[in-house]
């Protein structure tokens, strides 16, 4: 996945290195030049910067009400 990775709020994303919880989906809610995700398990918050958090996006899934607007 390219470095530049398009987000948005409310993305959920999976990432290849899992959280300690187990899971590796997460929850986009702020971005920024850090980028600011959710873990969808057990709700713990990190920061990532975002060229770094570019790679370790595995997939993008974006929330199922999302618009199509600025695609
Ligand atoms: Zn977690």
């Amino acid at each position: 996945m390219r470095p530049d990775v398009e987000l948005h709020l409310g993305d959920i994303v999976q990432l290849k290195k899992p959280h300690a919880c187990g899971s590796n989906q997460w929850e986009v809610i702020r971005l920024g030049a850090d980028i600011r995700a959710r873990c969808c398990q057990c709700g713990r918050v990190v920061m990532i910067p975002r060229r770094r958090f570019g790679r370790l996006v595995r997939a993008r899934q974006p929330r199922a009400q999302a618009s199509e607007e600025d695609r």
